[in-house]
């Protein structure tokens, strides 16, 4: 069959195709412990569902304007102001509300990238910004800083890969998949010079609000940084990851308003709004910061034990699989590559392998650009946890 040459170098996501295969295994009635994709295992917190079954129980299940319920974007706009530690003062009309971060990604990508552009992406990176900036015609240009420092860029590292068709830098803190989480300077820095280079830096902050290095922090935004530091940006976030509501599909962007206008007239020619009764639920999780924080910070002092349970683990049961140290998100990414033979020799093997013998599924470090790395989501059950550790080192006595 002949397809456009849109989709001439297209992957289906990895990270959705190995969850896929643990639950066509499941069903098939293999004992799988599902370490692939990285969603919470938590229930949406009822208090917030509510706002969401009350919308439609109330017959407010119509359309919505394209970038969302006018009360949505300005929840987002207070809720960012408020948390903001630079004292932004974000407009409604910044905001454009998205089916998910994953919608707020690619219109950023479809606005601002074309043929001849070419993108930095942090790497490792998530599986999906390549295949985005590349449906859009543009270069995927992988960049990373040192791995003794969790991959972190550096200004210096920014320079060595950017070129006179540099036009923009996706980067990702808390970062999927490695959990390194830039510090402010760090993110200054990298900011500042996105703007004396005016290149564009998409900041994916989904991650923002699950951090472990302080008592109930948020990770630093470019919200944080005082405005003289930013040039043209566009920051990501969403309510699939900190509130439990990845099958809900809320994401949202905040740029600037004519950036913003933009993005809405796209997505109003592609998916029109997010799902109203979605937008409602999203709504009573942003319209009450107290509630959301508690509710936050149950589930992020379940991620901080698990975190704990598995890099003790790992150092203790598999000292061979060195790993980086995770301080946000749900992520373990580790190093396989010191097991490498001739019949196992690059991270997809090494995952069927232990896929094959243990049941336990994690994602290559392949689809993440590390082939020498493997993905371990830990957000699952402290007792699937240490079962899977036990396999792991097991397959290994
Ligand atoms: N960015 C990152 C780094 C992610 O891990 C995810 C999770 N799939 C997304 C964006 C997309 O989030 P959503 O489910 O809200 O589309
Ligand atoms: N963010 C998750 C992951 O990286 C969900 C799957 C996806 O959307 O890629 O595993």
């Amino acid at each position: 069959m002949e397809f456009s040459s849109n989709i001439a170098s297209l992957q289906p996501s990895a990270t959705m195709a190995v969850s896929a295969l643990a639950k066509q295994l499941r069903a098939q009635g293999r004992d799988v412990i599902d370490l692939s994709a990285g969603e919470p295992d938590f229930p949406t917190p009822s208090w917030i569902a509510e706002g969401g079954l009350e919308a439609v129980r109330t017959g407010r299940t119509r359309y919505t304007p394209a970038p969302g319920l006018p009360e949505l974007r300005q929840a987002v706009a207070s809720d960012l102001s408020r948390r903001s530690r630079a004292g932004w003062s974000i407009s409604p009309d910044s905001v454009v509300v998205t089916a998910g971060a994953k919608q707020a990604l690619w219109n950023a990508c479809f606005a601002l990238f074309g043929p001849g552009d070419q993108v930095l992406i942090a790497s490792p990176y998530w599986t999906s910004y390549p295949q985005m900036v590349g449906l859009c015609g543009a270069d995927p240009v992988p960049v990373r800083g040192p791995e003794e420092n969790g991959f972190k860029l550096r200004p210096e590292d920014l320079e060595a890969a950017a070129g006179p068709s540099t036009r923009g830098l996706i980067i990702c803190s808390p970062s999927n998949p490695t959990g390194t989480v830039y510090t402010l300077k760090e993110l200054e820095a990298v900011a500042e010079w996105a703007r004396d280079r005016g290149v564009w830096i998409l900041s994916d902050e989904i991650y923002r609000r699950i951090v472990f290095t302080g008592a109930g922090e948020d990770a630093p935004s470019l919200s944080d940084l005082p405005p003289s530091t930013l040039g043209p940006y566009v920051l990501v976030d969403g309510a699939s990851k900190c509130f439990a509501m990845t099958g809900w599909r809320i994401g949202y962007s905040v740029t600037e308003p004519e950036v913003a206008r933009k993005l809405a007239a796209f997505q109003s020619h592609t998916t029109s709004n997010a799902a109203t009764p979605s937008q409602y639920a999203a709504l009573r999780a942003l319209s009450d910061p107290v509630r959301a924080q508690e509710s936050i910070g149950n589930m992020v002092t379940a991620f901080l034990r698990r975190r704990n349970l598995m890099v003790e683990g790992f150092s203790r049961r598999l000292p061979g699989l060195t790993l980086v140290e995770p301080e946000g998100a749900f992520y373990l990414f580790f190093r396989v590559d010191g097991e490498y033979s001739k019949e196992v020799s690059d991270s997809q093997a090494w995952c069927s392998r232990v896929l094959e013998t243990t049941g336990v599924a994690l994602v290559p470090g392949a689809a993440f650009g590390d082939d020498r790395y493997v993905r371990l989501s830990y957000a699952t059950s402290d007792d699937l946890l240490t079962e899977a550790l036990r396999r792991l080192s097991e397959e290994r006595e």
